[in-house]
């Protein structure tokens, strides 16, 4: 009889503890890029094309995240969706580098485990977001570079693709444009040379996708993916492959997925910072991400915005930017999306 009531016991608590398990609320958050993104340089036709694409990656993430998925699998399947869209500079309608040609970062964190992958300047991997999961899951390392990187997603049977199938003529474009004439950012940006104020060319430097996701188990993940900053020279490698300055994620306090002027998310070390103000300093979501972008970052004259979530599935996605195209699915399932400040 004892036997039997501790067996009772011992069940209800595992049922109670399995229930617990996936009791966790779930939300997402995607942004495809924050920057000078102006009224006045967008007709309705392409507003509507932005925003459908936006809720077409936080829906299919809300979908797996629904079905028992993973918050890891709902970032792969939003940022996959963005990657293959020439609206966004990531995967296919990356900006160019200097050269004219295209240059890719991504990166992936696991809130779960800290575990995280990353792959920067590679030519040919047509989702390099999958390629930094694969770093994550299939190797011993954090972040793998240009041509080790791509032998390595080759290896694992990610899809190789020519460059020129990133190419989008817009992107050459703009890239005509910067590097005609007496363009003063001709040749490329430095702190004596930063961004144009010609607003159309400026719209096309940003444009990184990221998203974020807490799933039903109570886990978060973000991932990023990127072009770069357009007219990048040198193998220059911005904020979005490097863990905790574009990309970060931890169960304790919160996942984020940074876009902006990559030179300074790095030296703030953003996606960290705001995980750390949660840790150290108890701050609640908004306030943490809101103290990075909306104070330190605007000190320092980095512009961009954040996309972040809490095991809660608070959502907080603030930006020091013109506009940040950006969607959310918060937790009682309303969506939101949005391009320019409310
Ligand atoms: N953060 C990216 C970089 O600096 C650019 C962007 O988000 O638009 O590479």
């Amino acid at each position: 009889m004892k036997h039997l009531i501790c067996l009772l016991f011992s069940l209800c608590g595992l049922g109670m503890m399995t229930k617990a398990q996936h009791q966790s609320k779930i939300a997402i958050a995607v942004h495809g890029g924050a920057g000078t993104i102006s009224k006045a340089n967008m007709t309705p036709e392409l507003e509507k094309e932005y925003t459908d694409k936006l809720d077409e990656a936080v829906s299919a993430g809300y979908a797996v995240l629904q079905k028992g998925g993973t918050a890891l699998e709902a970032v792969a399947t939003a940022i996959e969706i963005l990657e293959n869209s020439p609206l966004f500079n990531a995967g296919k309608g990356a900006v160019l580098t200097n050269e004219g040609t295209v240059e890719l970062d991504a990166s992936v964190m696991d809130g779960k485990t800290l575990s995280a992958g990353a792959v920067a300047g590679v030519t040919t991997i047509k989702n390099p977001i999958l390629a930094a999961i694969a770093v994550m899951q299939k190797s011993p390392h954090v972040m793998m570079t240009g041509r080790g990187a791509e032998t390595f997603a080759q290896q694992q049977g990610l899809e190789i693709v020519p460059n020129s199938y990133f190419l989008e003529q817009h992107r050459y474009e703009q890239w005509k444009k910067l590097n005609s004439g007496d363009n003063p950012e001709k040749g490329h940006l430095s702190p004596k040379n930063p961004p144009s104020e010609d607003t159309s060319i400026k719209d096309e430097k940003f444009g990184t996708v990221g998203c974020v996701a807490l799933d039903q188990y109570g886990n978060l993940a973000a991932g990023t993916s990127t072009g770069g900053m357009m007219n990048k020279r040198f193998g220059r490698i911005g904020d979005s492959p490097i863990i905790g300055a574009g990309t970060y994620a931890n169960n304790q306090t919160c996942a984020v997925s940074a876009t902006g002027h990559g030179e300074y998310f790095i030296r703030a070390v953003a996606a960290y910072d705001i995980a750390a103000l949660m840790a150290y300093k108890k701050m609640p979501l908004k306030k943490a991400a809101e103290e990075v972008v909306m104070k330190k970052l605007v000190k320092m004259g980095g512009q961009g915005g954040v996309i972040a979530i809490d095991r809660k599935g608070n959502i907080a996605m603030p930006f020091n930017s013109q506009g940040m195209y950006r969607a959310c699915i918060y937790p009682d399932g309303r969506k939101y999306i949005a391009i320019y400040k409310e």
